[in-house]
């Protein structure tokens, strides 16, 4: 970072901007503007640019983020407590796919090397899931798995990974109450991931509540349907009268997942188009820069990505809550409009039956990044959605049936949000962070871009981007994006290993469960 004292004002109407260099900067610091700062203001951290009054809107992305809870001079620090929160937009008299936005040119010509299903989806990995019917058989698929890894995978090269899909669920559960749909179709949409190519197999306890049978019914797994193999669920079932010890529990596992292995090894990347991809973006430990740099450049890349006809999913109902006109407005019909308000109302109605709101959002490291709340915050992350039409709306836990720009309604969670997006299809995950995540998952690439140069220096080994050369001035927003469509080619190919799979950092599983357990 420069030592020249550097502000970034978002939008010329805003009466904050936030500084941006590193370490932040001391009182009596004079702007080339003129503005001289009256304390220490943090780095990422909003000054007032004029006096604002007691009870005036604060102002960032043109959108009102606050009301001054007191008079603050110019040249003040502008944080959390000196802000009371604007209420959210209620959901009526919203403008309904207004915007009327023509489609942008077409992008042509970009291709990567993926493995073509029969079903017509694209992997980027090869990869063995193993599907788990309930949490009690996780150890012992654990054991299987080290097994697979260590005896078999050595057998069939062109295999990536042997992956167990853990979870917590399929015990105790409330199977038949209504919003328990939402964890079961996770499961099963999970296990139909085009990087697994269709190669199905569940271990199962024997008692639990979640049967195989309900969680993948016959005709299921269309990729199956298509080589027009037999609808036989592969099940490897622990109670069964025919294992006699730990062992031939293990040995069933080995067995069966040879099957699978075998033919996943026959699979061959071969050159797709870049409307292949199904890219999920999301965000965590966000900062005041994440708006400013990182996902300013994944909005330009997820333009780039819609126009060379590929498919952008963005989530995180919280972050997107106080930008739902922008929302509605930008949908492709009014019928996409209404799922975005379907979507919304029924999070907020989720949120207030545990008595909480929007604001329960914000985390300690989101404050100390210099985001005082949910609104400021949203507005930083709804420009991941780029500025394309939206034309579709999923729900928590469905499968994607079409391409272009989808909200893909999921909490913000990043364990939970990441599992919805694997269960809609996601073949690339985009990941940005301010405060730093070692974020990754087992079943597709994660991209990680790091919104400050700072923060990409010391997580060298952890941060595929630095978008912080944006802040600096050494890069533009649309040169950022660009780089990163290239290198989610790269990725996408298998040329390239994202840092989290060169170090194998892979979270959980997380099940949205939004149903009763007993
Ligand atoms: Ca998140």
């Amino acid at each position: 970072m420069s030592q020249e004292p550097l502000f970034i004002r978002m939008h010329e109407a805003d009466n904050v901007a936030i500084v941006a260099n590193d370490g932040g900067l001391p009182a009596g610091t004079a702007f080339p503007s003129g503005l001289v700062l009256r304390e220490k203001v943090p780095q990422g951290h909003k000054v007032a640019l004029v006096d604002l009054p007691s009870g005036a809107a604060v102002k960032r992305y043109d959108v009102t983020i606050g009301y001054a809870l007191q008079d603050i001079p110019a040249g003040s620090w502008v944080h959390e407590r000196l802000l009371r929160m604007p209420e959210a937009r209620t959901l009526e008299a919203l403008p309904m796919a207004t915007a009327r936005r023509a489609p942008a040119a077409p992008l042509a010509g970009y291709t990567f090397e993926g493995y073509r299903n029969p079903d017509g989806s694209v992997g980027t990995r090869n990869i063995l899931a193993i599907t788990q019917s309930v949490q009690c058989v996780a150890g012992v698929t654990r054991f299987a798995i080290e097994r697979i890894k260590a005896q078999l995978l050595p057998k069939y090269p062109n295999v990536d990974d042997v992956v167990a899909l853990e979870h917590g669920y399929g015990c105790g559960v409330a199977i038949d109450a209504p919003d328990a749909v939402i964890p079961i179709r996770t499961l099963r949409n999970i296990s139909l991931n085009p990087n697994f190519g269709g190669e199905v197999m569940v271990v199962s306890l024997g008692c639990e509540k979640l049967q195989p049978e309900r969680l993948l019914p016959p005709g299921s797994i269309p990729i199956a349907d298509q080589r027009g193999e037999p609808q036989e669920l592969d099940v490897v079932c622990l109670q069964d009268e025919a294992h006699v010890g730990f062992m031939s529990m293990v040995d069933s596992i080995v067995r069966q997942a040879e099957t699978h292995l075998r033919r996943l090894n026959a699979r061959r990347r071969e050159t797709v188009p870049a409307s292949e991809l199904v890219v999920g973006v999301q965000c965590g430990g966000s900062d005041a820069f994440s708006g400013v740099t990182a996902n300013p450049a994944v909005g330009f890349c997820t333009d780039l990505l819609v126009r060379a006809g590929a498919t952008v999913m963005f989530s995180e109902t919280t972050e997107v809550r106080d930008g739902v006109a922008q929302l509605t407005a930008r949908a492709a019909t009014p019928e996409v409009a209404q799922a975005i308000v379907r979507e919304m109302a029924w999070y907020d109605a989720y949120l207030k039956r545990g008595s909480v709101d929007r604001s329960a959002n914000t985390t300690p490291g989101n404050k100390k990044g210099g985001l005082s709340n949910i609104v400021e915050k949203a507005m930083g992350s709804i420009v991941k959605s780029g500025s394309a039409r939206i034309d579709g709306v999923l729900a928590p836990g469905e499968k994607l049936k079409q391409k272009g720009l989808v909200y893909a309604a999921t909490p913000a969670s990043d364990f939970i949000c990441g599992t919805l997006q694997l269960a809609a299809g996601m073949n690339l995950h985009v990941f940005t962070t301010g405060r730093g995540t070692p974020y990754g998952l087992a079943e597709v690439p994660v991209i990680k871009v790091a919104t400050r140069s700072d923060l990409a220096r010391r997580w060298h080994d952890l941060m595929d981007i630095d978008a912080g050369t944006i802040a600096e001035g050494k890069a533009t927003i649309e040169q950022v994006g660009w780089e990163m469509f290239r290198l989610m080619l790269e990725v996408a190919s298998g040329r390239k290993k994202t840092w989290a799979e060169q170090w194998k950092l892979h979270n959980q599983l997380v099940l949205f469960n939004p149903a009763p357990v007993t």
